[in-house]
């Protein structure tokens, strides 16, 4: 591994076991129990009034969640360094909460060309229609580049690093300055690093989103996400929330608490796997570049070591250009990579796409089919013989 895990990494694997559970509250039950509510009964008229002034300190109906849904907050809050947590639906609700949290008609938004996909089709579809206006930047951007773009209206600055897709690396502590010059927030989707790898808060951003839906959950079997912010922000994003009618199911809550007490064995293990992958791909004829951060090859590679503490599994491999059956002939027969949305289980992923048809920034100039990848915690031996067999199929179908 390219680096050693730091002394802050090993304090968050004690707080991923710890945090948000008391088994002396629970009959001695080492998990805390699943809470099945909508009805909240209160003892006696003073609670009663105090759940409608706002002011009850306990759960107070389900659809705002319970005693479940708060474990899963403090350990998520605890991962982040972050003060306050709220555990949303799935990761483009919590990107959908932030983001209307903050941003109202005549505002400006600077958002980043690598941005998760479906966060783009929010921005182009109903912010437009509020009367938000979206500049898309170059992830690559240094702060004079992106304080260039900022106008008097620009509330927000949102960025994803690395992208989930093509991998750029933004420098989040610059952009920081920025936001903090021009009184801007600065949020981001934090996904692929979780908060074991990048500690955000310390690196000078305001709002952190996620989907847990990825390795914390961890088990390809849940819908979650999460924001984590401090203050008069967090109170923002609660209202907003509550004002859609947004409301996370107990059991997956509980799913996301199960996988994240292991998160701090497995993101090592898919950040090894994933290194061994990227190298393995990088030696292979068909494929004409590598795209993962913690190789020295990446050009945000010097960037991804300052800040981070590690990766995770998901990166890139560019192909040279093949023909459509030659592609087909590779993925069809993988018998250990599955091809489906979404990543951060135990199993391993490929899926083919072509950023140039999202980007509208930076234009994005490979020809070939850009495959992402995600290591998961299999044999790596038996993960590139599945891959050199696909390659040989792509051979003799090509
Ligand atoms: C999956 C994903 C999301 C959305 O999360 P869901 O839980 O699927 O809604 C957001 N950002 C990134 C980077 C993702 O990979």
């Amino acid at each position: 591994m390219d680096k050693p895990p730091s002394p802050a990494n090993a304090a968050t694997a004690t707080l991923l076991v710890t945090s948000g559970r008391n088994p002396h509250d629970h009959q001695g039950v080492v998990n805390p129990p699943v809470y099945h509510a909508s009805t909240i009964i209160f003892p006696n008229l003073a609670e009663f009034e105090a759940a409608e002034h706002g002011t009850h300190p306990g759960p107070t109906y389900g659809r705002r969640g319970t005693e479940t849904q708060r474990s899963l907050e403090a350990t998520i809050a605890a991962l982040n360094g972050g003060e306050e947590t709220l555990a949303l639906p799935s990761g483009l609700a919590a990107m959908v909460v932030t983001l209307l949290a903050f941003l109202e008609r005549g505002d400006h938004a600077l958002v980043t060309d690598a941005v998760y996909k479906p966060v783009r089709r929010l921005c182009n579809g109903m912010l437009q229609r509020m009367g938000i206006e979206v500049t898309y930047f170059d992830p690559t951007l240094d702060a004079a580049g992106l304080e260039q773009l900022f106008r008097p209206e620009t509330k927000l600055v949102w960025a994803e690093s690395p992208g989930s897709l093509t991998f750029e690396m933004s420098d989040i502590p610059a952009f920081a300055q920025i936001c903090q010059k021009h009184r801007a927030k600065l949020a981001i989707d934090n996904t692929w690093a979780t908060g074991l790898y990048f500690k955000a808060f310390d690196h000078g951003v305001d709002l952190v989103t996620e989907a847990a839906t990825k390795y914390l959950v961890g088990h390809s079997d849940a819908m979650v996400g999460a924001v984590t912010a401090r203050g008069d922000d967090m109170q923002r994003v609660r209202k907003v929330a509550d004002e859609l009618g947004y409301h996370i199911a107990p059991d997956d809550c509980y799913l996301a608490l199960r996988g994240m007490r292991s998160l701090a064995a497995r993101l090592p293990h898919h950040y090894a796997t994933g290194l061994k992958l990227a190298e393995f791909l990088a030696a292979r004829p068909e494929i004409k570049r590598v795209i993962h951060p913690a190789r020295r090859d990446h050009p945000g590679h010097a960037l991804w070591r300052r800040d981070y503490l590690g990766a995770s599994g998901l990166f890139a491999a560019v192909l040279h250009p093949v023909a459509h059956e030659a592609l087909a002939a590779f993925t069809d027969g993988l018998e250990l990579f599955g091809m489906g949305y979404s990543w951060g289980g135990y199993e391993s992923l490929v899926i083919p796409c072509r950023p140039a048809a999202i980007r509208t920034a930076v234009p994005w100039q490979d020809e070939g089919m850009l495959l992402r990848f995600h290591a998961g915690l299999e044999d790596i031996g038996d993960l590139t013989a599945d891959l050199t067999a696909g390659f040989a199929r792509m051979k003799a179908a090509g």
